[in-house]
């Protein structure tokens, strides 16, 4: 439960750096793969959720520890998760 929070936290933090132009070009760059897998899976809801587990897809693709619940694409290794 608490790995979850941290997750969550996490990929909302990088949305609002994204929002403030202050985002990590890696980051972004996993968040633009996942969504590109995102964007083509029917379980993608029209209100940018995930209609497998109900996640924001915007902050879930920038969460790093973050994975597809249906595995369509995984957790991300990164020396910023450590
Ligand atoms: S997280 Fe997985 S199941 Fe959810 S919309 Fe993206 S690819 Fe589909």
């Amino acid at each position: 439960m608490k790995l979850e929070i941290k997750k969550i936290k996490e990929g909302f933090t990088n949305l609002a750096k994204q929002k403030l132009n202050m985002a990590d070009e890696e980051i972004e760059a996993m968040a633009r793969d996942r969504m590109s897998i995102c964007n083509v899976c029917p379980s993608k809801l029209k209100s940018g959720r995930c209609g497998e587990c109900g996640c924001v897809l915007a902050a879930k693709t920038r969460s790093p520890r973050s994975s597809c619940p249906i595995n369509k694409w995984n957790q991300y290794e990164t020396n910023k998760t450590k």
